[in-house]
């Protein structure tokens, strides 16, 4: 049976897949989910039963549909899928759409999701009426909904995104630049009609589409309503792209990020430190800076490479055709990356727990000499310093290299230091720890 955090995680993010995200999204959050990570209940010891007081405002045969993911960016967005899955499917290193068939979502459908999400909105806020909260969704009202177990996941999503009253919209799943411009345009307007408190409406997309759409496209769908783009470059160097099946050469992903620039929408652009192996980590770093450098995108958001056994390029570790970088040569690479990066004013985000250092971000050319300077201090530690480290950050428990010396790490951490350093293989009980992280 679903746990009662489970679900909170799953409305939060859309997914079940989503657990890390979703914890770091809770970890800034507010009283009612720090309650929730202590296991007790907000109001008194005893659980009310919420289920049987408030059921007649809260219809239950309310739904609409949802994808496996969102960006960490996203996490306290409401989530709606426009297009189910990706179109592409081919990348060796993704394993989120794998087995599943990309599928266009008919307009009709689109529209009736964002009319039953504008039908929960409703009834939440009657709901916070009835409770005397004055059509606030504050803690007890969000509660009311979460612990009401009859009610769609989707329900539980618009809850959430009313409780953090961030006003902004993702739409899944890989690529609704895919929808005819006229179709996607005609649900973004429908939208922001349904849901006019909406602040901000952002969405995945890959570059190849962004690329073969005209500019005069891409601005209908921004008048719209569509803010942002979303865009998983993860690398500008074309053997490396042909290598992963990313199904792009650099020369699109450039096209592709000034059309949607010119088009008037703010540009997420999504590396991937690591990607190039061991063998091409310099031309990926460099060669992907320059890409960038040619688009000058509003975001540059690492998001550092995990090898699980379920994605395709596993196949190609095991058999030797892909060197994995250790975290230190991820570290180099980074830097030689951000070094590289000239003449744009992007704002560098580390915001993926796979990251090594979260720490390492800032808008450009600005905080380019801190960013630089916080990767160099990580590397001139001593080796255990660094192993020591890495340890704190695969529990959770750091974001960069001196959260490592804060008071109330330092016993703990060291005792678990002796145990991995007496381990056969430290490196992969440091990747197990990573990898069970996502
Ligand atoms: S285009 Fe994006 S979603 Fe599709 S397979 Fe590649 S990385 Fe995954």
């Amino acid at each position: 049976m679903m746990t009662f955090y489970l679900q909170i995680i799953i409305a939060l993010t859309g997914s079940r897949r989503n657990t890390g995200a979703a914890r770091r999204g809770r970890a800034g959050g507010r009283a009612f989910l720090d309650s929730i990570r202590a296991g007790f209940y907000l109001g008194g010891s005893k659980q009310p039963s919420l289920e049987n007081a408030v059921p007649v405002i809260l219809d239950r045969s309310l739904t609409f549909e949802q994808g496996p993911i969102r960006p960490p960016s996203e996490a306290k967005s409401l989530l709606l899928r426009f297009t189910r899955n990706c179109p592409w499917n081919k990348c060796k290193f993704c394993p989120v759409y794998k087995r599943r068939t990309f599928s266009r979502r008919p307009l009709e459908e689109i529209k009736a999701d964002i009319d039953a999400a504008a039908a929960m909105r409703e009834q939440i806020v009657a709901l916070s009426q009835e409770m005397g909260q004055a059509g606030r969704v504050n803690d007890r009202v969000v509660q009311a909904v979460f612990q009401n177990p009859r009610l769609s996941d989707a329900f539980r999503n618009v809850a959430a995104w009313l409780y953090y009253g961030t006003g902004n919209v993702f739409l899944q799943d890989a690529n609704n630049l895919v929808m005819e411009p006229a179709a996607l345009a005609e649900a973004l307007r429908h939208l922001r009609a349904r849901l006019p408190e909406v602040k901000r409406i952002t969405s995945y997309a890959r570059s190849s589409t962004a690329a073969q759409r005209r500019v005069e496209e891409l601005t209908l769908i921004r008048q719209a309503g569509l803010d942002r783009i979303h865009i998983g470059l993860e690398t500008g160097y074309d053997p490396l792209l042909k290598f992963m099946n990313k199904g792009v050469t650099a020369a699109k992903q450039v096209q592709g990020g000034r059309n949607v620039k010119a088009a008037g929408m703010e540009l997420s652009e999504y590396v991937m430190p690591g990607l190039g192996g061991r063998q091409w980590w310099r031309e990926h770093a460099t060669a992907t800076a320059e890409v960038l450098n040619q688009i000058d995108p509003d975001f540059i958001r690492l998001r550092t490479l995990r090898v699980p056994e379920r994605i395709e390029l596993y196949q190609d570790l095991a058999a030797g055709r892909f060197e994995k970088p250790g975290d230190d040569e991820t570290v180099a690479e980074i830097r030689l990356f951000i070094e590289s990066l000239q003449g744009i004013h992007s704002y560098l985000a580390s915001d993926h727990i796979m990251n090594l250092i979260e720490t390492v971000e800032g808008r450009l050319p600005r905080d380019q000499g801190r960013m630089l300077a916080i990767l160099d201090g990580y590397l001139a530690l001593p080796a255990r310093e660094r192993l020591k480290y890495r340890l704190c950050r695969r529990m959770g428990r750091c974001r960069e290299p001196q959260d490592v010396a804060r008071q109330g790490l330092g016993l703990g951490l060291e005792e678990a230091l002796q145990r991995i350093e007496a381990e056969d293989d430290p490196e992969r009980v440091l990747n197990e720890m990573a990898d069970g992280m996502v």
